[in-house]
């Protein structure tokens, strides 16, 4: 029929009431404070120091962080403060501590640079900034003051217990602005996407209704950044399930494993890459005692399947759990949650609770039975509500009845499970990050010797998918790829960078002047292009 919605097949879990009027940390800590296991959780664990920080400790650094922010800094409900920073103990802290007064969060990636952090923060304008030390000097310089989270300032600022100036109780609704996190979408260059604390509370009420069901203490390493909206959503789940987080600040396979075994982790959030570099090192792992690791989540792009079978013959007892999410979504969709779903290989899961789909033919709007493909639609409370000054995008991701066009291929099975097929949006996945092609052709038609130029994703094992760029030079030019290379690598960061350059007389169009980006990625995979 025309009218196919597919529901979650998990039990709804319940909604705090609409407003409520409670902060995320609020509503979090008051269900952590009726669990009697509280006194004696650790919250982080920092895994090059083997430092941690007990729950109890973690909600007063939290409040002590508040306090000080709102009596000393004068922050407050509305604000938007920018975040810089790679994963480290203090993230959770601050994220926390930003929830409890209502200051909106803007985490963006430090391997950005300086151009596109300026456009980052024209479009969440904060009004504050917290930095590593190491890459402050990036951010554009502006009125705003920064606070550095590896000074001892900060440390003081966590650590100081509460005196005068006791923290005010902030009150906010469910609709209002949580999170500004950054996202090019289906197409065009980078945009704010505006999460609200709606978002959070769906999230976590869900995942603290599960994690009720089963009383084992999680210990878990998330490996993929806190910037991220995997990473954020990751960071506020484990808080509220009251898991123990180790973590790390940058990604090594050998450190990670030595990380699982010295601390027993259980659970580790990763993005594919790191699933293929584990079944690459047979001999590396075979030096580590991994009887702790129970679950490997991995979301952010498509796993081959090569590397799932691998992993599965070389992991046998860990549950290899597939998510699907998308910073727009708010946080994952779609996942497989027990090893007996996991055994679905190939699938990234069944809907999460209060969520919709739809499987939509792109060329004709109709919705799709089971087991055929089209675009994947969602509704569900915890997606964005726009993006930052921008209806037009807005309008065009976000349909009059709240339906959100993900720009992916999809089909569902008839049990329920959802099989990403690919992306139909002009964006490139390096190792999980997202490449905008608009941002680089934009760069690519700003130099004087290119006459036109198109940017196209190229399959990778290791990476996924490589950013490659098609390049009409003007008449009488002669510019070499090193040259290209070089002229972008200068001016985006280290995982947007053009991979390989194919030159030819012309970019194959439609009538409306649209890029047949379908011709070109044949062309580039066939081998018919020189070089
Ligand atoms: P981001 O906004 O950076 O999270 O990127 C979202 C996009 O990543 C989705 O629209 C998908 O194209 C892709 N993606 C995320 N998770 C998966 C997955 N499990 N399998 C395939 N693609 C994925």
């Amino acid at each position: 029929s025309n009218t196919k919605v597919y529901h979650s097949l998990r039990p709804s879990a319940p909604l705090p009431p609409d407003p409520a009027f409670l902060s995320l940390s609020d509503y979090i800590f008051s269900q952590l404070e009726k669990n009697p296991s509280l006194k004696t959780a650790i919250a982080l664990i920092e895994a090059a120091t083997g430092n941690s920080v007990s729950y109890p400790e973690f909600i007063q650094r939290v409040k002590n962080l508040a306090r000080y922010l709102q009596n000393k800094v004068g922050l407050s409900k509305g604000d938007v403060a920018f975040i810089l920073s790679p994963n480290s103990i203090h993230i959770p802290i601050l994220y926390f501590s930003l929830f409890h007064l209502g200051v909106v969060i803007s985490p963006a990636n430090p391997m950005n640079t300086t151009l596109e952090i300026s456009r980052q923060v024209e479009l969440s304008k904060p009004v504050i900034a917290f930095a590593t030390s190491a890459i402050c000097q990036k951010l554009p310089r502006l009125f705003y003051p920064t606070i550095l989270l590896d000074s001892h300032e900060f440390f003081l600022m966590m650590t100081t217990p509460m005196s005068t100036n006791s923290l005010k109780i902030t009150k906010i609704g469910q609709s209002e602005l949580s999170v500004i996190l950054y996202s090019s979408g289906t197409t065009g260059k980078c945009k704010g996407v505006e999460i609200t604390s709606r978002t959070w509370t769906a999230m976590t009420s869900a995942a603290m209704k599960v994690s009720r069901s089963n009383n084992k203490q999680v210990v878990g390493l998330c490996v993929v950044p806190y910037f991220h909206s995997f990473g954020f959503g990751c960071c506020v789940k484990a808080v509220a399930t009251m898991e123990t987080m180790v973590v790390m600040e940058r990604f090594d396979l050998r450190l990670m494993m030595r990380t699982i075994e010295k601390f027993n982790v259980t659970n580790i959030a990763v993005a594919p890459p790191v699933v293929v570099a584990m079944t690459r090192s047979e001999r590396g792992v075979g030096g580590y005692d991994l009887s702790s690791l129970k679950v490997v989540s991995s979301g952010g792009a498509a796993i081959q399947k090569v590397a799932l079978d691998k992993f599965v013959k070389l992991f046998p007892g860990v549950q290899l759990s597939q998510s699907y999410g998308m910073t727009e979504l708010g946080c994952a969709v779609a996942q497989t949650i027990s090893p007996n779903e996991s055994k679905m290989l190939g699938s990234v899961g069944r809907l999460a609770p209060n969520c919709r789909a739809k499987i939509i033919d792109p060329d004709s709007g109709v919705c799709l039975p089971p087991l055929q493909q089209g675009e994947l639609w969602i509704k569900s409370p915890t997606i964005m509500k726009g993006y930052v000054d921008d209806e037009e995008a807005t309008a065009a991701t976000l349909n009059s009845e709240g339906w959100l066009r993900t720009g992916d291929l999809f089909y569902i099975d008839n049990n329920g499970f959802l099989f990403f097929v690919e992306r139909i949006k002009e964006l490139i996945k390096y190792k999980g990050y997202q490449v905008p092609p608009a941002e680089l052709e934009h760069l690519l038609h700003s130099h004087p010797e290119i006459d036109s130029a198109a940017v196209i994703p190229y399959p990778d094992e290791e990476a996924g998918q490589i950013p490659v760029a098609f390049v009409v030079r003007r008449p009488c030019g002669n510019i070499q790829e090193s040259q290209i290379r070089d002229f972008i690598a200068k001016q985006v960061a280290p995982y947007k960078r053009i991979r390989r350059v194919y030159f030819v007389d012309s970019i194959p169009r439609n009538a409306t002047g649209k890029t047949l980006r379908k011709d070109l990625i044949r062309l580039a995979v066939s081998g018919h292009t020189s070089k």
